[in-house]
């Protein structure tokens, strides 16, 4: 048997008009919501949560049950703001401890939550953080990018990357608490977290008076300190526990969760459903896509944007593309001249064999005329060149004289 004892109190505060928190705690849930949005649309939000989570928690006080419930009232909100405009873009936190029962009937407290509104265990005067906020600045803490002393006064702190009634994708944060007897949980609104050190909120949270007493003090306290938001506390404290649960704790990620078998409880961070493809992914893979075409044409380019004369088994040939090819693009031969390299020019056989490059097909046809005509005309100078034997003692000599004029 798991029980707990329960106080709570919601106040507008000191400088705004309205109360958009909502509570509820009875026997086995606590809840805050701190709803958001013009018109009193933050009211709407908050309500509904609040109404929601309870009915369908006691129809069905599972981690699954509850769970859903939270899923529920996304999706209830989504659909009061769309069918309603003034209340368009209401949303809500919320942080709830239920005591669920498991499988094999053993009742223990599970931590949900979604948004910046905050959960303490209380034991032995010391305070410890249960949950985590879902805010830009908290988020920036925890890859950090920012200290925990820079996210208290950075401009993002407010700012919330997970709510109710925002989108119908909603990640929520599952943790199976260890509650021993005489341990006290905190749940709160940042309209109190804010306002008050954790010292303050450890000495006021585990004060030995009645519940109802550190309650009160606790939103006094807060209000004394300026009161700039709405207030909201539930202080729950174990009369007894059935078994002292490991805590489990979740991991921050925006990736969904790994498949785990069996019960939600031993999940430490659920996601709605599986991701589905998105407009966001696919414009992300029709990018890449068009920056990979777009790079295999640069290269495709770059391969084939010139010519080389070269030696094609004892011939003379024109090739395009660079002499040892970029990657796959290999060059291939565009011209043959039949003209055997061997009787080229020897400086000419030795430039062919390290490749002579040239911009254009013409302009190499123009450079490969070019060096067999120099071939031409040495020939015709040696054909030119006067040839005598002369034969003495047996011994004949052959002299090539050039002819001159
Ligand atoms: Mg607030």
């Amino acid at each position: 048997m798991t029980r707990w004892r329960y106080a709570a109190a919601t106040d507008t505060g000191v400088v705004r008009e309205t109360n958009q928190d909502a509570i509820f705690a009875d026997d086995i849930l606590a809840l805050v919501a701190d709803g958001m949005g013009g018109h009193a649309a933050g009211e709407v939000a908050a309500a509904i949560t609040i109404e929601l989570v309870r009915d369908e928690f006691h129809k069905r006080p599972t981690v699954e049950g509850l769970y859903m419930a939270i899923e529920a009232a996304n999706r209830t909100i989504l659909a009061d703001a769309r069918d309603n405009s003034e209340r368009f873009g209401m949303g809500t936190t919320v942080i709830a401890v239920g005591l669920t029962r498991g499988n094999d009937g053993v009742v223990s407290p599970t931590l949900f939550n979604v948004g910046d509104s905050r959960a303490y265990q209380v034991r032995d005067g010391a305070l410890r953080l249960l949950s985590e906020d879902h805010s830009v600045a908290e988020e920036w803490v925890r890859m950090g990018r920012l200290t925990p002393e820079e996210a208290k006064v950075h401009p993002r702190r407010h700012q919330l990357t997970r709510a109710l009634g925002i989108e119908e994708e909603l990640e929520i944060d599952v943790v199976s608490l260890n509650a021993l007897p005489g341990d006290r949980i905190l749940l709160c609104s940042d309209g109190l977290s804010n306002e008050l050190s954790n010292e303050t909120l450890a000495q006021l949270a585990s004060s030995p008076t009645p519940l109802k007493d550190s309650v009160d003090h606790l939103v006094a306290e807060a209000n004394q300190c300026g009161g700039h938001d709405n207030i909201s506390v539930i202080l729950l404290e174990f009369d007894e526990v059935s078994v002292a649960t490991t805590e489990i704790k979740r991991t921050v990620s925006t990736r969904p969760p790994p498949v785990v078998q069996g019960s939600l409880a031993t999940s430490s961070h659920v996601s709605k459903r599986p991701r589905r493809f998105t407009w966001r992914v696919w414009a992300g893979t029709a990018l890449f896509a068009l920056v990979l075409v777009g790079g295999v044409l640069v290269v495709h380019w770059y391969a084939y944007s010139t010519y080389y004369i070269g030696n094609d088994a004892g011939t003379m040939a024109i090739y395009q593309g660079q002499p040892n090819g970029v990657l796959w693009f290999k060059p291939h031969k565009v011209f043959d001249t039949t003209f055997p390299v061997a009787q080229l020019l020897p400086s000419d056989q030795k430039a062919l064999d390290s490749t002579i490059s040239e911009p254009t097909l013409a302009d190499a046809l123009k450079y490969a005329t070019h060096i067999r005509n120099m071939w031409r005309v040495h020939q015709s100078v040696l054909h030119a060149a006067t040839t005598t034997t002369t034969t003495i003692n047996g011994v004949t000599t052959t002299t090539v004289k050039k002819t001159t004029g």
